[in-house]
């Protein structure tokens, strides 16, 4: 983006966004790689099938994760929706055509309490109800943990199709764990593991682990269409999410799709429109996605953290020099995660408060939108990954500007 205000938003009277909080949806999440955008057009100039072209995907994705096939889904929520379809369903056409309505069949997901968040909505969609286990213990200090094991054991019984996992460097009991428990009573695990990249070796991590499905955006990390994600796992499981998934608008006679996706001999005829058909993925997100994965895996996973420690160091020694505000990193120790700049505002001796400082820079044009998860505590961020040189020198401007002279 430049900040002239050439940008198409402009054009359309929008104010575009600075974008100094990472990849987040609802400020667009990343920027399209070269190499995508390119694959992107060229898929617009050509018709294809798109089940071949899942068909391809499936193996790319097989490559890069470790597991036994894969899917190009509209979005890691999406990607949990049609795991959830999978478990739930299996193979039966009947109980495919019949979701989101469960009733008479089993579709109880069980999930550690702690692992509940904002996008498990989306395992609900396919008509999935959630049992939570667990409590939130483990901030006690008693030396007891948020969710035992036995929790999650006693809770699967005859009803239960899955067990969810919330993958994040934090989240307890360990995946190996919860993997045994469920596949001792042959049930699969469904990891989100949406926004755990970098590292790339995370691609293959949770499948190694034992995980049956993982969910990854494309939109995030790997920086491919926004509307792209990944789900990764179990053969049996990825063919009932493309059942469910392809557009079935097939005449029956000369029904033909890959081999690798839809087993045509073993089904009575051919099936329903199913639950995916509402979250289509077109060709152009297709061939984006693969090629953004190749370019991902491609990518020196420690040249990208390095460039964005180095733009995070230089905004907090900027930020430093300002009286009212103290700059920290956070996570500058660490290989494998982003370094962010955490700014805490002397609201003693600034002239804004956080909360008037953080909402002040976005009602700006361009907006500028940094990480306002602990404004009550007078602090905010700025993640570097999304935030070009030349925007990180205009965002330390505007907080400047905010902030006048530091309260001199
Ligand atoms: C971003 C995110 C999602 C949703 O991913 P999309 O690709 O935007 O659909 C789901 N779960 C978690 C934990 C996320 O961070």
């Amino acid at each position: 983006m430049t900040l002239d205000g050439d940008t198409i938003y402009d054009d359309l009277g929008v104010p575009p966004v600075v974008n100094a909080t990472g990849t987040k949806t609802r400020i667009g999440g990343t920027l399209i790689r070269e190499e995508s955008l390119e694959a992107m057009n060229r898929a617009a100039e050509a018709f294809v099938r798109l089940s071949d072209l899942q068909a391809a995907a499936s193996e790319r994705i097989a490559e890069a994760t470790g597991a036994d096939a894969g899917y190009v889904t509209n979005g890691a929520s999406s990607a949990l929706t049609l795991a959830a379809a999978a478990c739930i369903a299996g193979d039966d056409l009947e109980v495919m055509a019949q979701l989101p309505d469960t009733e008479n069949v089993p579709s109880e997901i069980v999930m550690p309490r702690t692992h509940r968040n904002g996008y498990d909505h989306a395992l609900r969609v396919a008509g999935a109800e959630i049992v939570d286990v667990g409590a939130n213990d483990y901030t006690l200090g008693t030396g007891s943990e948020n969710t035992e094991p036995w929790e999650i054991e006693a809770a699967i019984t005859d009803e239960t199709v899955a067990v969810a996992y919330m993958e994040k460097p934090y989240t307890r009991p360990p995946l190996e764990t919860v993997v045994e428990i469920a596949h001792d009573h042959d049930v699969p695990v469904i990891v989100d593991a949406a926004a755990e990249l970098p590292p790339t070796e995370n691609l293959s991590k949770f499948v190694e682990q034992g995980a049956d499905l993982v969910a990854f955006s494309g939109g995030k990390a790997i920086r491919g269409p926004q509307s792209s994600g990944i789900l990764a796992g179990r053969e049996d499981l990825i063919k009932s999410v493309a059942r469910q998934h392809l557009d079935m608008h097939a005449s029956e006679p000369v029904y033909d799709p890959p081999e690798s996706l839809v087993d045509v001999d073993d089904l009575p005829g051919v099936p329903r429109q199913g639950i995916g058909r509402s979250m289509k993925v077109g060709k152009e997100e297709l061939a984006g996605l693969i090629a953004a994965l190749d370019a991902f895996i491609e990518q020196d996973d420690q040249a990208v953290l390095n460039e964005w420690h180095d733009r995070a160091e230089r905004i907090a020694g900027q930020l430093e020099g300002i009286d009212c505000l103290d700059a920290d990193l956070i996570n500058a120790g660490k290989t494998d995660a982003v370094t962010s700049v955490v700014v805490t505002v002397d609201e003693g001796r600034s002239p804004v408060d956080t909360v008037s400082l953080v909402g002040g820079l976005r009602a700006e044009n361009p907006r500028i939108f940094v990480g306002a998860d602990d404004v009550h505590q007078s602090q905010f961020t700025i993640n570097p990954r999304c935030l070009p040189d030349d925007q990180a020198e205009y965002v330390v401007e505007r907080i400047a500007a905010h902030v006048g002279s530091g309260g001199e």
